[in-house]
């Protein structure tokens, strides 16, 4: 398969390359040349295949014979080696689960299928070694340290704000040693991005390191979350007039669903429920897309200003507005709206939302109130233990650690500060 840059259709990429380069030169983001349709027949008999075939079938053509089919055959078994169940809250209002994997976040899905790809073609050998580096406001961190621990030929260094991640987002970056090295860094989460984006342009590093992110812009860490869409689709009771509603802030996640839809997943529409950042809903309301600096919130992972793969939804629309909108409507809640819902919902259902996911339930709600025949789905992209101040102070209780966190608390942080752009760049030509 050929990916093109967005920003000039003419220049093409293997996936090899775009996996390793991560954006185009002319740093557009890459996009497949062709989606291609599953046959009907494939949805209809997904009951008698595995996770990982299915995920196979989903992707094989956005790989195409770069990855030899053992060898991805053997990625997306470790990619999915995880449950993502579908649990049904109430009439029409199902919750797809996707923190059960080693991270808690669905970010897993995307980093174990980026390091398992980025490994293959390091151990090919033409590249050599190279140096993931990556900032972090909390669950990319985790996630991309635990998909790359001990993979062969890569190092991987997180920049975090100090101070500014929960104690067990820092507990996941922090503790695995090895090939993953946590810098942490006196300042807010945009000085971190900024001195990553510096680094790449530093021709003394480059000449040192091969450096790659492992962000979403990421194809190889994009495409695999259309998996979910698939599972999810699959394990419904009602298959008919779908709607999936995605707690969204760089809008990887909601654009790798439609992917899905493009390949024939039998869904009607989506929901890109968002915080305060609200700039895709006023888009849809105003037709004006018009990005701010980002706010805080409570479900921190969305808190994004300008979401960077949103031009991959317009190109998947072929920038028509009016088609956009017919698919997905946007909705945007605020702090109190979000910790009264996971009161509401508790005390209603026994279920504890994280903030992420309680968006995604508002989102759901909003829409359903005027179209009550749909049959919703929401995202449940973080476990609420992660989020643990938030939630017990929302429910007034103490929530149950599982095991795996009570023991991650008893290890040890392991980190190196730094200051400025100077401290990183020493660290990386040390
Ligand atoms: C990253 C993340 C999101 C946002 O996903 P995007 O693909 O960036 O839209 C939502 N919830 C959680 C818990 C996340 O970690």
């Amino acid at each position: 398969m050929r990916y093109f840059s967005l920003n000039n259709k003419e220049h093409f990429s293997s996936f090899e390359d775009a996996v390793i380069k991560g954006l185009a030169p002319d740093k557009g983001l890459y996009f497949p040349e062709e989606i291609k349709k599953l046959p009907d027949s494939f949805f209809r008999n997904m009951d008698s295949l595995s996770k990982a075939e299915i995920g196979y079938h989903a992707i094989e053509n956005f790989v195409g014979d770069e990855i030899p089919k053992a060898e991805l055959d053997k990625i997306i078994e470790t990619t999915l080696d995880f449950d993502f169940p579908v649990v049904k809250l109430e009439e029409n209002v199902n919750v797809l689960e996707l923190f059960h994997g080693p991270t808690m976040a669905f970010k897993d899905v995307g980093a174990r299928f980026m390091a398992g790809s980025l490994g293959y073609f390091i151990k090919k050998g033409n590249i050599g070694k190279v140096t993931v580096l990556v900032a972090t406001s909390g669950d990319t961190g985790g996630a991309v340290a635990n998909g790359f621990l001990d993979v062969d030929g890569i190092d991987v260094v997180i920049l975090y704000p100090k101070g500014k991640v929960s104690e067990i987002q820092e507990k996941q970056l922090t503790t695995l040693g090895k090939n993953i090295t946590a810098l942490e860094v006196n300042g807010a989460f945009d000085e971190c991005q900024a001195m990553v984006k510096k680094a790449f342009l530093d021709e003394e590093i480059q000449q040192k390191r091969k450096l790659t992110s492992a962000n979403s812009i990421n194809v190889a860490r994009w495409l695999p979350q259309m998996f979910y869409y698939f599972l999810a689709y699959r394990q419904l009771e009602q298959k008919e007039k779908v709607v999936f509603s995605v707690p969204s802030g760089n809008f990887g996640n909601i654009c790798a669903g439609l992917m899905a839809k493009e390949m024939g997943v039998p869904i009607t529409h989506f929901v890109a429920a968002n915080n305060a950042n609200d700039v895709v809903t006023r888009y849809l309301d105003s037709e004006k897309y018009d990005p701010k600096p980002s706010v805080q919130t409570i479900s921190n992972a969305m808190d994004v200003g300008s979401p960077s793969n949103f031009v991959r939804i317009q190109e998947l629309f072929k920038n028509n507005f009016k088609d956009l909108r017919n698919i997905i409507s946007s909705y945007s809640f605020d702090d109190d709206q979000t910790k009264s819902v996971i009161k509401q919902v508790y005390d209603k259902n026994g279920y504890v939302m994280d903030p992420h996911g309680a968006v995604g339930y508002l989102g759901l709600q909003a829409f359903l109130e005027k179209n009550r025949d749909y049959n919703g789905v929401f995202l449940e992209t973080a476990h609420p233990v992660k989020f643990l101040e938030t939630i017990e102070a929302v429910l007034n209780k103490k929530i149950e650690l599982p095991e795996d966190i009570r023991a991650l608390s008893r290890k040890e942080k392991k980190s190196e500060e730094i200051r400025d752009y100077e401290e990183l760049k020493a660290f990386l030509l040390h």
